[in-house]
């Protein structure tokens, strides 16, 4: 079946709203490393991995004798019992933790979940339906993750499930405001829109689906200096920036200075498997305790035997340095063709995630349809869908990068023809 049949068939009985890359959509059936084929035979470097999901990348021969012997044994069993691989990963993660003390970990489905369990424990925890949240932010499409989500068009939604205020992004491209006084709109919101009992502060290290976006070197300190003078949590949202994507760090709030006291991830962690955790302090992690809270498939056989395998493949083999050499490559690349092409209003991010301000939405799709006829998939984002964001997997290699900045060179100069 071609593409467009299949198109037609997706749309008959998937909602219309759904998006899809590409004015002609493509069917990816094959991958390997950091390259994917689709339907028709063709060839492509992965640079968006599934939406900054593919971290070690495709068909990994380490991950997938994993997965595929786990698949042999057992898929499911639920969290009525041991589950060996889901502990050996728990015990992982909190060894890699950035978050000093005890540390407990808790496992569900996605991204959305994690943040989802994240407010529950902070919420619970703090007594406090109250949430603090960045502008420009993307937490997810579930009640209190699209709640805490500060870019209105992601709130599918006008009901709100939490008390959120949303405060001031400190990036230039937000406004004038420099770091210090972005942070005292924190202030400001702790005590004037709000009761004054806040349960939690809650950010992307760098904005994912808001473009890549990084505060700006103090922000998140000044902030955590004021969250911590009445003891409101910061919740590091890690769903994009966590397992060394950031190529300076582990955790992509590492880069900050700033200690959070729970960490949400997914993506990465299952390098494509459905997957997400919590972690964080422990008395907040325990202060359920004794409500009833559950999820079925959270940490199960397969994806925790793959996730595991995956976090051992990573530190294996130092993707995190390959991050940041390849990204710090490309990043310079990028910063040059910036110089060359006027329509390059910024390129920003760390490590392999990095972002190409364009500042229109029409030039991002003509380039993206561009790249992609000419072998290289890229993905979008920012507030007006005005940025290229590139994250393929972390072991890309130079070489790679380098033919992808070409291609990307090449269809920025072609649209301005
Ligand atoms: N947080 C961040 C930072 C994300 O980028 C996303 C997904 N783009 C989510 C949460 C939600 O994750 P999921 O789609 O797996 O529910």
């Amino acid at each position: 079946m071609n593409p467009d049949e299949l198109l037609r068939r997706h749309r008959a009985v998937m909602p219309g709203w759904i998006a899809l890359y590409y004015e002609r959509p493509i069917e990816l059936v094959r991958g390997e490393g950091f390259k994917v084929w689709d339907s028709e035979g063709n060839e492509y470097l992965d640079f968006f991995g599934g939406i900054v999901t593919t971290i070690s990348g495709h068909a990994v021969p380490e991950i997938v004798e994993v997965v595929r012997s786990q698949a042999e044994r057992i898929f499911h069993s639920s969290t009525l019992y041991l589950i060996r691989n889901q502990i050996l990963l728990a015990e992982k993660l909190v060894e890699l933790s950035p978050i000093s003390g005890e540390n407990k970990v808790f496992f569900v489905g996605s991204g959305s979940e994690a943040n989802e369990a994240a407010l529950l424990f902070a919420t619970t925890y703090r007594n406090s339906g109250e949430v603090i949240a960045l502008r420009g932010s993307y937490h997810g499409g579930s009640y209190g993750a699209m709640s805490v989500t500060g870019q209105a068009p992601w709130r599918a939604t006008s009901r709100s499930a939490l008390d959120v205020s949303y405060a001031i992004n400190p990036h230039p491209a937000y406004g004038p405001l420099g770091p210090e006084e972005a942070a005292g709109d924190v202030r400001n919101l702790i005590e004037t829109a709000t009761t004054g009992h806040v349960a939690a502060f809650i950010a992307e290290p760098i904005q994912g689906v808001g473009g890549f976006i990084e505060p700006p070197p103090g922000y998140f300190r000044r902030v955590k200096e004021i969250l911590d003078e009445t003891g409101i949590l910061f919740i590091s949202d890690e769903v994009q920036t966590a397992f060394g994507r950031t190529g300076d760090h582990f955790w992509g709030i590492e880069a900050h200075g700033v200690e959070p006291d729970l960490i949400t991830m997914a993506k990465g962690i299952g390098n494509g498997l459905a997957m997400g955790a919590v972690m964080g302090r422990a008395e907040i992690m325990d202060s359920l305790s004794p409500k009833l809270h559950i999820s079925t498939f959270g940490g199960n056989h397969l994806a925790t035997a793959g996730a595991f395998a995956n976090l051992n493949f990573i530190l294996e083999n130092g993707l995190q340095h390959n991050a940041r050499e390849v990204g710090g490559y490309l990043k310079r690349r990028l910063e040059g063709i910036a110089n060359e092409h006027e329509i390059v209003a910024e390129v920003r991010g760390r490590g392999l995630m990095l972002g190409v301000e364009l500042g229109d939405a029409v030039a991002v799709n003509r380039v993206l349809e561009l790249c992609r006829e000419r072998g290289v998939l890229f993905g979008k984002g920012g507030l007006r869908g005005s940025a290229i964001r590139i994250s393929p997997p972390l072991t890309v290699t130079r070489e790679a990068a380098e033919e992808a900045a070409g291609v990307l060179e090449s269809a920025i100069a072609g649209i301005g023809e």
